[in-house]
């Protein structure tokens, strides 16, 4: 199957091309013509499906086959996104594969200032993706005309039901025009999200690309057993005696998140917060140092780590499980991304052992236990110490390349590592 039979434009065949993507994936194949005929989709997919050109792809066709009316252009397709991080990361996507068309791509969301969206809206524009409150304060402003939308998409739907945007969900479609396409992108099927289709998609196709939980099987998943006060050094010796380069923490709340990140700093380890409380600014300028890999551990919260999408992101750590279990599998489903490997890591209390038993009941089988290494104290003085000194902490199977001399002393080599009695996760010999 290759993107051609799907009936896309060369415009848009030739910006895939540019990304260097050759096969449609499965909710690729299944979604587009569907789209571009003009069906009202229910589509079952998770982040990592390569949902986001999923729909992006047939949208761009369908705007740039109907060319805008004269005059001022006002938007013709709404996404809409739950988070902030999502909305820039599908805006992204609308540029990326929309840069061999004459169409504009506009993003708004809250946290930042609203006049310069305001003016951008003002310019006129064909895409346009926001979250549901800030596009709100656009129309209560009347910044933004919504009369001219034709397609609509939901994206994430279950997590904007999550945060609590059903009733500016409503509010938003009263807005919309009733003759339109419909497209409703969610990784689970609540109750609500049944309620939420049946009300707003006539007569939809409904794509499901995979087992609920298809995405996670492609990730090696490891629980290791150790009590909360310890979770800091462990986490901490196993990141720097296995060499970890860039991993994506998992805190429970804002401040667990800002405590680790800056105990982690006082280990010698460079990491960075990213959270709801962070200007929209610091959170940029964390994610190019962590994409950079001028930070080793990006320290996230749930809602914050949203749509991130990091490539070939190697290993993810649950520092504290999540208390829904379904929240584990989005939580692992930002590694192992688009056919590349990965690890995820929790580090599991005694007092977290329900959430566990859920995840696994969730996932249908057990996750595998792995033996507690040794734990390695912060070295005053990195250089004293031997190869053969340190103890076998293992290393996340790793996607990316590491940049040519960024050796530290004392890193382990292959097959110098002692054995666990436990399977130990993400071994893997190096040097
Ligand atoms: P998504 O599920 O939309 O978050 O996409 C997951 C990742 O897969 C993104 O990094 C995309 O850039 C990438 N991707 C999307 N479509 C393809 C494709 N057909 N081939 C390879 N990678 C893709």
């Amino acid at each position: 199957m290759s993107f051609d039979s799907l009936g896309l434009r060369p415009e848009l065949l030739r910006a895939l091309g540019d990304c260097g993507y050759t096969t449609p994936t499965p909710v690729q194949a299944r979604a587009i013509p569907e789209i571009l005929a003009g069906r009202d989709m229910l589509a079952g997919a998770q982040t990592g499906t390569g949902k986001t050109a999923g729909f992006t792809l047939p949208l761009l066709q369908r705007l740039a086959d109907a060319p805008p009316a004269s005059g001022p252009r006002a938007p013709r397709a709404l996404v809409l996104v739950p988070t902030r991080e999502l909305a820039a990361q599908v805006a992204d996507s609308v540029r990326t594969y929309g840069r061999h068309l004459p169409l504009r791509a506009t993003v708004v969301f809250g946290g930042v200032g609203f006049n310069p969206q305001a003016d951008e809206l003002r310019r006129g524009t064909d895409i346009l993706v926001a979250t549901p409150g800030r596009l709100l304060d656009h129309a209560g402003q009347r910044t933004v005309d919504l009369s001219a939308v034709s397609v609509l998409v939901l994206d994430e739907a279950d997590r904007m039901l999550d945060m609590g945007f059903i009733h500016d969900i409503k509010r938003v479609l009263r807005l919309l025009p009733a003759k339109r396409q419909n497209l409703l992108f969610s990784a689970t099927y609540s109750d609500e999200i049944r309620q939420l289709a049946g009300s707003l998609l006539h007569d939809p196709v409904h794509v499901e690309v995979a087992r609920r939980n298809a995405a996670v099987e492609a990730v090696s998943q490891h629980v290791l057993e150790v009590p909360q006060a310890d979770k800091r050094r462990v986490l901490s010796s196993i990141i720097r005696s296995g060499d970890w380069e860039q991993v994506l923490v998992f805190t429970r709340t804002k401040h667990g998140a800002n405590r680790l990140t800056r105990q982690l700093e006082e280990d010698g380890i460079k990491a960075a917060a990213i959270h709801g409380n962070k200007s929209q600014a610091a959170r940029t300028r964390a994610l190019d140092d962590f994409r950079a890999g001028r930070i080793t551990v990006m320290v996230a919260t749930e809602v914050a780590a949203r749509g991130l999408d990091i490539e070939q992101l190697p290993c993810v750590v649950n520092f504290e499980l999540p208390n829904v279990p379904e929240d584990y599998v989005h939580r692992i489903g930002r590694t192992g991304r688009a056919g590349a490997t990965g690890t995820a890591l929790s580090l599991v209390a005694p007092e977290e052992r329900t959430q566990l038993r859920d995840i696994e009941r969730l996932l249908g089988r057990q996750v595998r236990r792995a033996a507690l290494p040794p734990i390695v104290p912060p070295p005053p003085r990195p250089a004293g110490q031997s190869a053969e000194a340190r103890p076998a902490a293992p290393p996340p199977p790793r996607n990316g390349h590491r940049p040519s001399g960024s050796g530290r002393p004392g890193r382990r080599r292959g097959g110098a590592g002692r054995q666990h009695s436990g399977q130990s996760f993400g071994q893997q010999p190096r040097g």
